[in-house]
C-alpha cells in the first residue's frame, strides 16, 4: 500500500482519482489547493510515497508548488497534471522539480500506470544492490568518474564535500546518458526514451536540464569535458577517467 496526495481542486475528478487508486489499495488523501498542500507535506515529511499535482489551482499553482517541496529538499515523487496541448507546461513542470507528468484530460488506466511506474522506480532505487558491477550496456546504480560520485538511488551526485540532489527526471537523463556513454543520444530520442514525450516539443527543455547536469558534473560548466554537446543532434556523455 501506498500514501497518495492528491492535489486537485477540481473535486469531481479528485473523488475518482480517490475511488479508484483506494480500489488499487493505495490510502489516498485530497487537498484542493497548493498551499494546503505545502502545510501537509511540511508537516508530515516521509507522510506520503507520491503526489498527483495539477498545474491549474486557485492561488498558488501546481509549479510552484513543486519548485517550493524541492526547496525545502522535500523529494517525494510529483505526477504533475498539465493541460494538454502546452509542452511548455511540461517543460515548466520539469523544471520545477516534477518527476513526471500527465497532460490533461488523460485516460484514468494511463494515470494509474504512471503513478505506479512513479513508485516502482522509487522501489527499484532503494531496493538495487549498491555498487553492482555494471552489465554492458546499462548503467550502474552508483557510477563514478573524475572524482565525482553519483548516486543513482539516493538521486545523489557528491563531488568532493559537495552533495547535489538530482530530481527524478534529472537522474532518469543522467542514467540514460551514461548508459550510452561515447554514443551520441539525439534530443528526440531523449525526449522519447527518457520522459516519454512522442509529441512534438520543443528540445531546448532537455538542453535546460544539460545545462543543469553540467553544473552539478563539471568542473568548469562553460568548457564540459563529460556532457558534451554534439551539434545539431544531441549529447555524448564521455566519462574520462575513472576514479
Ligand atoms: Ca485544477
Amino acid at each position: 500500500m501506498s500514501r497518495i496526495l492528491i492535489v486537485e481542486d477540481e473535486a469531481h475528478l479528485a473523488e475518482g482519482l480517490r475511488f479508484n487508486l483506494e480500489a488499487e489499495g493505495h490510502s489516498i488523501s485530497i487537498v484542493s489547493d497548493g498551499e494546503a498542500a505545502l502545510r501537509l507535506l511540511h508537516a508530515r515529511q516521509n507522510a506520503f510515497d507520491a503526489v498527483v499535482l495539477d498545474v491549474m489551482l486557485p492561488g498558488r499553482d501546481g509549479f510552484s508548488v513543486a519548485a517550493e517541496l524541492r526547496r525545502e529538499r522535500n523529494y517525494v515523487p510529483v505526477l504533475m497534471l498539465t493541460a494538454r496541448g502546452r509542452p511548455e507546461d511540461v517543460l515548466q513542470g520539469f523544471e520545477s522539480g516534477a518527476d513526471d507528468y500527465l497532460p490533461k484530460p488523460f485516460e484514468l488506466p494511463i494515470l494509474l500506470a504512471r503513478i505506479r511506474g512513479l513508485l516502482r522506480r522509487r522501489e527499484w532505487l532503494s531496493q538495487s544492490a549498491p555498487d553492482s558491477e555494471p552489465a554492458p550496456g546499462k548503467a550502474p546504480d552508483v557510477f563514478r568518474f573524475d572524482g565525482k560520485t553519483i548516486d543513482f538511488r539516493a538521486l545523489e551526485v557528491h563531488s568532493g564535500s559537495r552533495i547535489v540532489h538530482l530530481t527524478q527526471m534529472e537522474a532518469d537523463l543522467l542514467h540514460h546518458l551514461i548508459r550510452n556513454a561515447g554514443q551520441v543520444v539525439s534530443r528526440k530520442a531523449i525526449l522519447r526514451e527518457v520522459w516519454g514525450l512522442h509529441q512534438d516539443t520543443d528540445t531546448r527543455a532537455i538542453d535546460n536540464f544539460i545545462v543543469r547536469l553540467r553544473r552539478y558534473l563539471e568542473d568548469v560548466p562553460a568548457a564540459p569535458r563529460h556532457l558534451l554537446t554534439v551539434r545539431g543532434i544531441g549529447y555524448k556523455f564521455v566519462a574520462g577517467h575513472r576514479t
